[in-house]
């Protein structure tokens, strides 16, 4: 006799064509710009091979060394947040837009991020 107790059983039909899942918004890391002071400590910091990466920036005053993030590998893990000795660098839960319009800015924002900031 067949085992039907433990094994889960639809309760309909399945559709013809299931939605396509939505995806997951991803934890990343982007940095403001006037508050990177170039210290570099958080490069130090994250596990990550070339993640992050100091570079000149433009900065109210001028072209000055500022962290860039490399948006695709950074896995969110919050070492730079927690090691930055200047606020700078924070995590994000990023949508798949934002995660787009992050990736060519490096991570870079203008000021702390909120909603529509990207
Ligand atoms: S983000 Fe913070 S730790 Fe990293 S270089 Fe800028 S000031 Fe230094
Ligand atoms: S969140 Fe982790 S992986 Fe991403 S930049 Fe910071 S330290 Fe590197």
């Amino acid at each position: 006799m067949e085992d039907t107790q433990n094994t889960v059983q639809p309760n309909s039909e399945t559709p013809a064509a299931a939605p396509a899942k939505a995806a997951k918004p991803k934890l990343k890391a982007l940095v403001e710009r006037d508050s990177c002071t170039g210290c570099e400590y958080c490069v130090h910091w994250c596990p990550v091979p070339a993640c992050l990466e100091l570079k000149g920036g433009e900065k109210a005053e001028g072209v000055l060394q500022i962290v860039h993030i490399n948006i695709e590998t950074c896995i969110g893990c919050k070492q730079c947040e927690q090691y930055c000795p200047y606020d700078a660098i924070h995590i994000y839960k990023l949508t798949p837009e934002e995660v787009e319009k992050a990736t060519p800015l490096q991570g870079i924002i203008d000021q702390p991020y909120s909603e529509g900031v990207l």
